[in-house]
């Protein structure tokens, strides 16, 4: 499926014909030096310098000669980047009129891009008015991060008045590339903690932690976080304070300072250009030596940051301008992590040179437990991947068959060896009731579980024994406890935290188990089929309850022969939503709409 790729940006347009299938990007065209002096190119070759001044009469004037192009070979859809989807998109989402007006309303929030990318938009909806267009966001992967990453320490007054949080940017390169790291090592990205640092002219780095982002550096706007080329990255805000009061700036000089005259640019006194930076700096100048020790700092200190936000990490991804290209980047970045487990091999290091035919090289040693990787990143790719998944998915599927919703209490599955020592050798379980989930059953016996401020007795045991300790408890338990779990998966363990358990026989720590469990939906791949989904889909279930219609994002999809159809969220999620037992819900999206509703990701 070819998707005609549009990125309308401040000082450039970009425009890609690409497969979504073969990756193969068969034509492009450029649109530099806007909005005064705008030049134009395309993939064959042929360049002019337009008479025309700003965007739209740049773009009007292009857009014949790139049908023209075209020749032959039309596109099935358009995907657009559009830069903030706020509060509202956690994944691409088919344009509409009320999503051109929601892309209008968040301007405030990303002024030199929503506006120049809703142009785009319209643009291209009045030269292809027959083709769908599909807006992919750059906020939309770090939509997971969790409110505790997200927020900040501000009076919550003041944070709900102004929305002020985290919203992170880049998302779908760090997502590209994470999925490519995870397609390099064989491996199920929803297995992996990765962390991904796109290092461009700006620059930003993301934990994934199986396979959702759940903390990246750049914050409310693309300022926070990293050193980058023009962007100071974070700061001291008393500094801020210090400057308009003792000195006299304004908001707008400060805004200029930050985005346009630090980072790189301002440390080196050179500009931008970290390959420059980097020529002088092994000429012996004291500033650009500086700016590359800043920027690679900064790099390590957010990749042990992030590396004990996830209890460690099994791929380090550089990409972008500087990360694919600069070996003395890398190198400096990745200097001393072997306490992470993390092994630089210096001389595959400086030898990577991406292409198209080696996309990805990995340079740790053979026997690093962490691997490093250069990735060559696709934006434009993902964006034609995102839009053809859509187009696809939208007339797929049949959203109608009403899913029963459990709620699940706390509980607890053990092995067979956990058993013995809590109840005695050989203990068998005894049969309470069956569950839904065949096979599935709630036991007689129960256990304390303890934690450091407090326990909690006649927690149910779930059986048959199974292969690993698993304690699942809600949020509400968690404070209760003292204990802080990660949301996970059912049989997603590693790097868990422990938990104290005693039964009639005897009491044990668990090493690890201690999960909050990811809401889901068990279903057939009968099931799957209808529902148009896979396993591990993440969905939108909405729920009619009396009268007030509420959706559950982010709902895992599980399908096995093993299973039945039914949606399991915890005792919170039950109460907040009023969900009682026999209530149904409505899978409402997958992927087709890409609204938030109601969410919880922490
Ligand atoms: P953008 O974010 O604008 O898409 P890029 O991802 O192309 O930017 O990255 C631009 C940055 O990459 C610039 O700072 C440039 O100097 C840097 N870069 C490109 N090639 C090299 C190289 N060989 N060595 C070091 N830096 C490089």
């Amino acid at each position: 499926m070819h998707i005609l790729v549009i990125n309308s940006g401040s000082s450039s347009v970009k425009a890609a014909l690409v497969d979504a299938d073969s990756g193969q990007h068969s034509l492009w065209m450029t649109v530099k030096g806007l909005p005064e002096a705008p030049s134009l190119t395309f993939s064959d070759g042929t360049s002019e310098k337009l008479k025309t001044k700003g965007h739209e009469a740049a773009m009007e004037y292009a857009m014949p000669l790139l049908k023209q192009k075209l020749n032959g070979q039309y596109p099935s859809g358009i995907g657009h980047r559009v830069v903030h989807g706020g509060n509202v998109y956690d994944r691409p989402v088919r344009i509409d009129n009320d999503v051109e007006n929601q892309i209008d309303q968040l301007s405030p929030l990303a002024p030199l891009h929503n506006p120049l990318n809703l142009l785009g938009i319209q643009l291209m909806k009045r030269h292809f008015p027959e083709l769908d267009q599909v807006a992919v966001f750059d906020t939309a992967f770090h939509q997971s991060v969790p409110s505790r990453a997200k927020l900040y320490a501000l009076p919550k007054e003041v944070s709900e008045k102004y929305g002020l949080r985290k919203f992170g940017f880049h998302g779908t390169s760090h997502e590209y590339v994470g999925k490519k790291a995870a397609e390099f090592l064989s491996a199920d990205w929803r297995e992996l903690r990765l962390i991904t640092c796109h290092l461009g002219s700006g620059a930003s780095i993301t934990a994934i932690e199986y396979g959702r982002s759940v903390e990246t550096s750049m914050g409310m706007t693309p300022l926070e976080g990293l050193m980058m080329g023009t962007r100071s990255g974070d700061i001291d805000p008393g500094l801020l304070i210090y400057l308009q009061e003792e000195a006299g700036y304004t908001a707008v000089e400060l805004d200029e300072i930050l985005n346009r005259q630090s980072g790189l640019a301002g440390v080196s006194g050179l500009g931008n250009d970290m390959r420059a930076i980097l020529q002088k700096s092994t000429e012996g100048d004291r500033d650009c030596q500086l700016a590359v020790q800043m920027f690679t700092h900064r790099l390590r200190k957010y990749i042990g940051a992030y590396a004990a936000v996830m209890g460690g990490v099994d791929a380090i991804v550089f990409t972008g301008g500087i990360g694919e290209n600069s070996a003395v980047v890398r190198h400096w970045s990745c200097q001393r992590l072997d306490y992470l487990g993390a092994l630089i091999d210096e001389d595959v290091n400086l030898a990577i040179k991406l292409s198209a035919d080696q996309p990805v090289v990995e340079f740790s040693r053979s026997h690093s437990r962490v691997k490093l990787l250069a990735i060559h990143t696709d934006e434009q790719l993902a964006i034609a991947r995102h839009t053809a998944q859509l187009l696809r998915k939208a007339d797929a599927v049949n959203t109608k068959p009403a899913i029963p919703i459990a709620i699940s209490a706390r509980h607890i599955h053990l092995r067979q060896e956990t058993l013995d020592q809590l109840f005695g050798k050989n203990y068998e379980l005894t049969v309470r009731k069956w569950l839904s989930q065949p096979g599935q059953f709630a036991a007689e016996e129960t256990v304390t579980i303890v934690g450091p401020r407090n326990r909690i007795e006649g927690v149910r045991i779930l059986g048959p024994v199974r292969s690993v300790d698993q304690v699942e408890v809600s949020r509400t338990d968690e404070f209760f406890l003292g204990v802080d779990a990660p949301i996970r998966e059912s049989g997603k363990v590693e790097n868990s935290p422990g938990i104290h358990l005693i039964g009639p026989a005897g009491e044990l720590t668990l090493k690890q188990g201690l999960i909050c469990a990811w809401r889901h939906i068990h279903m057939t791949p009968e099931d799957a089929v209808q529902f148009g989904v896979k396993d591990r889909d993440i969905v939108e279930v909405a729920v009619e309850n009396g009268d007030r219609g509420l959706t559950f994002g982010n709902v895992l999809v599980r399908v096995s022969e093993k299973y039945v159809l039914e949606m399991h969220i915890d005792t919170d999620e039950g109460n907040a939503a009023e969900i009682y037992p026999g209530d149904e819900g409505v899978l409402e999206d997958t992927g087709s709409s890409g609204v938030l509703k109601k969410r919880r990701t922490d």
